[in-house]
């Protein structure tokens, strides 16, 4: 173990990556070290990535950030889940919605009672019992209120869609009234120290000369310390995940801001919607191999809620992780540490999850091995499991009317999804394992929207009467619709918070 103590931190990037450690490492670190952010505006950012899950708002806390502020700067809106069409079958619509399904009945899920009742013909929909999905639907929405017991309203659970420049923006302000400084200008080379390859500094075209003890590789695709220099390695997983390339072009909003992603499948990708104040951004997601960009900008551009405000950019990327997320001196996050798709906006989570990761396992004075290889350990775990979660929307297509889909419903899938796929198959079980990411009632949403098969329900679903829990779940859905009814719309809702100071 190496004891020199660590004082210079340096972060090289500053898109949503790069902003998002100096806020967090500058307010939890609190002045004791010297945070530099390198950045070039020459370069610019990626520019997209606009959608997130529910854990933003445990970074948001821990930064200390208003949300009528943030949803102010960052031309904001809220997300209550992803609508996802065409993935099924074609012409078919389900939402994967944040929170929880239903209310305890007995000692089972919800869901399993649910299933015994589908069995029997005498459900609704899965979406009819949650108050989340409901409430994108009717385009309403509110925060949770923790004061009204044995509510729904209770478990509303939400994200945020915004503007990723003004975000960063945002971050920047930030950060460095903390004490990060910022320094303008294109890196062209890092130099490694002769006795262990440590990286000890990152030098600028103008001749500056950055040194540090610890780097933050936040440089999005080109992974300047963690591939560049330190040749880390790229883990390809391209066989599962084959899209390629996404074309992204904003357009003027719509009337109404839904309070929701959609993913749209077209025939060889998907294209994304998200809502904001001030524009709507879009973009198609798809396979090189299986559509020319001219036809994947027309499908795009075809399937617009209003007009284009620019023409579609073009992005190239390759799906997979780097071998090791922290290696010698760096810890690569965001787009430098790997590519899954944005299907379930997971992007700027895991760089959440990379910054908590650092945190817990800070090396403050010395290097330790341990702490390097369970830091990859827990960062490979969360890829992989994120990974399966996204193929499997992929994997459980039933459409026959492209080569794309057929492939992917054909492919050969990771041995931990498949036992995933079984043991739902066989009782409509999901296992969870640890503490990976998505939940069993995410899962669920999937596995029922795209019409996984099952075998049979838990046994135990069979220990209530059908009368019993035909009463509970009507009461369940009445209860949720009435909860919505007086919710208010998510236009008067933004509305509201944007004028509150
Ligand atoms: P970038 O934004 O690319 O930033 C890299 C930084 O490094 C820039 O500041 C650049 O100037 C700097 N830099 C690079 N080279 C040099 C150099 N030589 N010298 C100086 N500076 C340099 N995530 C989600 O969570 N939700 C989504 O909905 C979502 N959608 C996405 C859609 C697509 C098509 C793609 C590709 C990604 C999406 N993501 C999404 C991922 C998300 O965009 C990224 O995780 C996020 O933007 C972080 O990017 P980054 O900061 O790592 O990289």
């Amino acid at each position: 173990m190496n004891t020199e103590p660590i004082k210079d931190i340096v972060i090289v990037g500053g898109g949503t990556a790069g902003w998002m450690t100096a806020a967090a490492l500058a307010t939890v670190l609190n002045g004791r070290y010297n945070i530099r952010l390198v950045e070039s505006d020459e370069i610019g950012i990626v520019g997209v990535g606009e959608a997130t899950i529910p854990m933003i708002q445990r970074f948001n806390r821990v930064v200390g950030i208003d949300e009528n502020e943030f949803m102010r700067e960052t031309q904001g809106s809220f997300k209550l889940g992803i609508e996802f069409v065409n993935w099924g079958r074609l012409g078919e619509r389900y939402m994967h919605g944040f929170g929880r399904l239903g209310q305890d009945l007995a000692t089972l899920p919800f869901d399993q009672y649910w299933q015994k009742m589908r069995a029997a013909g005498k459900a609704a929909p899965l979406e009819q019992y949650s108050i989340t999905r409901m409430a994108a639907r009717a385009g309403k929405f509110m925060p949770p209120r923790f004061d009204v017991q044995n509510s729904p309203l209770r478990d509303i659970n939400y994200a945020y869609h915004f503007d990723a420049s003004l975000y960063a923006k945002y971050l920047r302000k930030l950060s460095e009234a903390r004490g990060v400084v910022r320094i303008e200008g294109k890196i062209t080379r890092a130099t490694q120290r002769a006795d262990n390859g440590f990286i000890d500094a990152v030098e600028l075209e103008n001749g500056t000369r950055v040194e540090g003890e610890l780097f933050i590789d936040c440089s999005g695709f080109r992974g300047l310390l963690i591939e560049q220099t330190l040749q880390t390695g790229f883990e390809d997983w391209t066989h599962w995940l084959p899209a390629d390339r996404a074309l992204a072009v904003p357009c003027e909003s719509a009337p109404a801001i839904t309070p929701y992603t959609r993913a749209t499948a077209h025939k060889s990708g998907w294209q994304w919607r998200i809502p904001l104040q001030h524009r709507t951004g879009n973009g198609h997601v798809y396979c090189s191999r299986f559509i020319s960009d001219d036809e994947a900008a027309s499908t795009l551009l075809a399937n617009l809620d209003g007009k284009a405000l620019a023409d579609p950019r073009l992005i190239k990327f390759q799906t997979g992780m780097h071998k090791q997320a922290w290696n010698r001196n760096v810890v690569a996050l965001g787009l430098a540490s790997g590519f899954l798709e944005p299907l379930e906006s997971t992007s700027i989570h895991l760089i959440q999850s990379g910054i908590q990761r650092l945190l817990d396992f800070f090396p403050d004075r010395g290097w330790s091995g341990v702490d390097r290889d369970e830091y990859n350990r827990q960062s490979r775990f969360d890829y992989e499991r994120i990974r399966d979660f996204i193929i499997l929307h992929y994997h459980l297509n039933q459409r026959s009317d492209s080569e794309y889909w057929k492939e992917c419903a054909n492919m050969a899938i990771p041995e931990t999804l498949r036992h995933k796929m079984d043991m739902y198959r066989s009782r409509g079980r999901v296992v969870r394992v640890d503490n990976e990411l998505f939940s069993e009632v995410g899962w669920i949403q999937v596995f029922e929207g795209q019409n996984m098969p099952i075998e049979g329900y838990h046994p135990l679903a069979d220990t209530q009467s059908e009368e019993d829990i035909a009463e509970y779940l009507d009461s369940v859905r009445g209860v949720i619709a009435k909860c919505v009814e007086v919710m208010p719309s998510h236009d008067a809702y933004i509305a509201k918070m944007c004028a509150a100071k």
